[in-house]
């Protein structure tokens, strides 16, 4: 018969067991963009450096807690004896994704200057690269995989390097050459990033304990499809992730990522990839690997199809019906605006003369700063042209008279409300903002409004769609095939055979 004392000895037997075991050290490194690299504006050193950004130590640790970092210092810090040093890193850009081409400039010196602190840091057991896969460096063909092996090279080849992405990462197998582990977000809106993150820190801490042998393989799968036809709340792309949950559910230890691939990048490991992982079994995650490449390749017609796409001038003449019957709130969703500043939608609207329509947002720097500058604020006129400019993609600027509704600053941006003919709103910003829940939007009445005209492929899903918010939705795009496009073949691409990519060329497969 067992003993009060008993039970405490046990528990505390259980408990030295733990703590008996080598502490490990992990470096975390955080570097994320997704480059949209036909846009003409570069994203530079200064881009990445604003208040808060680069973060290092605890300050990166604690940055973006509902995401991927979130979900890894949570689980790593649920283990006894694991040290996660945060590495100087430098967050998103402040221009968001509304800026091109990273600067050789910027990846050497965020990089360099990474690569210097791991080297001065002493030894380290593990790696933890929080990254997203689509960033386009000038000079530097596929960034993720040369960060990877350049830690590689300062950590040697007993430490374990992990990495989370985004699916909209262009990837082959280089990365994972130089890195063990890599675990991709399944969902597009992104709903489990914070779930990528935990598993990464119990995968990478397994690893380093011995417990867990990685053994993958990497599958191109030659289909590239716009980001808008990737929503994976709807057929086919939600049994395309289903597939994966499944394979990971039947077998124990098996992992398996789908790199939906970012279009908008003239980059040379573009199109879906698909990778799998398991527990020293090479076999398992080629079986894996091969059923998921093979089940796209098959449904690689409704999956390019899956997104109903209308031009601008019909979306809001539908809209307009949407209204008139009562099916409101509407959603208009200019998804094809890669620079924020487009005004297509706008003159549409004007021009069709809609009402109670909320234009989130108008990127559009030059018109804050000069409201800034005229100290103007809530109830004054205004009378200015708003937004395009950019380039050929945004059109022209658009005459905007009407009554200042606000002035708000967060986060270290500006943002002007107008309102003007029948009850319509724009929201003016700095950068490309993508708005993905109406409630997220500060100092309106959301019930006001009828529509929502916005910039958004996928992500709006979240808090319009997914919430059960909006009655109508309606994809839109210009007559033009601009930059951002589901019509890829008029893209400008230089490192790209499209015609390699089902459906922009004969393929065959596998
Ligand atoms: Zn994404």
């Amino acid at each position: 018969m067992l003993a009060v004392g008993d039970f405490i000895s046990l528990a505390l037997c259980t408990k030295l067991a733990g703590m008996t075991r080598q502490p490990i050290r992990i470096a975390v490194l955080n570097f994320a963009h997704e480059t949209v690299t036909f846009l003409p504006n570069d994203t530079t050193r200064d881009d990445f450096i604003y208040e808060g950004s680069p973060a290092r130590g605890e300050a990166l640790l604690a940055w973006d807690a509902r995401s991927y970092m979130g979900g890894f210092v949570k689980v790593a810090r649920e283990h006894d004896g694991v040290e996660l040093v945060g590495i100087e890193s430098p967050l998103w850009p402040k221009t968001g994704t509304g800026s091109g081409w990273i600067t050789e400039d910027a990846y050497e010196h965020f990089l360099g200057r990474q690569i210097a602190e791991l080297k001065a840091g002493g030894k380290w057991d593990g790696v933890y690269l929080a990254l997203h896969g689509a960033m386009g460096v000038r000079g530097v063909p596929k960034p993720e995989a040369d960060i990877a092996r350049r830690v590689r090279a300062v950590v040697g080849r007993d430490a374990f390097i992990a990495g989370t992405f985004d699916p909209h990462g262009n990837e082959d197998e280089e990365f994972l050459a130089a890195a063990d582990m890599a675990f991709t977000v399944k969902y597009f809106p992104h709903y489990d990033s914070y779930l990528q993150g935990e598993r990464a820190a119990r995968m990478l801490i397994r690893a380093i304990r011995g417990d867990y042998k990685p053994a993958t393989v990497t599958q191109k799968v030659p289909i590239l499809a716009p980001s808008v036809a990737q929503w994976t709340g709807a057929s086919p792309w939600m049994d395309l992730v289903q597939r994966a949950l499944t394979w990971e559910a039947r077998e124990p230890d098996l992992y398996v990522n789908v790199f939906f691939s970012f279009a908008f990048a003239d980059v040379p490991d573009l199109g879906m990839t698909i990778q799998a992982m398991s527990n020293g079994k090479p076999d398992l995650a080629r079986k894996a690997a091969d059923d998921m490449a093979a089940w796209a390749w098959r449904r690689r017609k409704d999956l390019l199809g899956a997104a109903k796409v209308h031009l601008i001038a019909e979306g809001v003449t539908l809209a307009k019906q949407a209204i008139e019957k009562g099916a409101t709130p509407v959603v208009l969703a200019d998804h094809s605006d890669r620079s924020g500043s487009a005004t297509w939608l706008l003159q549409e609207v004007i021009r069709q003369d809609l009402e109670g329509v909320l234009f989130a947002t108008i990127a559009d720097r030059k018109a804050i700063e000069a409201v800034k500058t005229k100290g103007l604020k809530a109830g004054d006129p205004f009378d200015m042209e708003v937004g395009g400019h950019a380039d050929e993609s945004a059109g022209q600027p658009v005459k905007v008279k009407g009554t200042i509704k606000g002035v708000m600053h967060g986060s270290g941006l500006h943002w002007v409300a107008v309102t003007f003919g029948r009850g319509n709103v724009v929201l003016l910003s700095e950068y490309l903002t993508q708005v993905m829940d109406p409630y997220g939007l500060k100092g309106f009445d959301i019930a006001e409004y009828k529509a929502f005209a916005i910039k958004s492929r996928v992500h709006f899903r979240r808090g319009f769609d997914d919430s059960g918010f909006a009655k109508t939705i309606l994809l839109v795009e210009p007559e033009q095939p601009f930059l951002g496009t589901v019509r890829l073949d008029a893209l400008p691409y230089k490192n790209v055979d499209l015609a390699k990519f089902y459906p922009w060329g004969e393929v065959s497969f596998p």
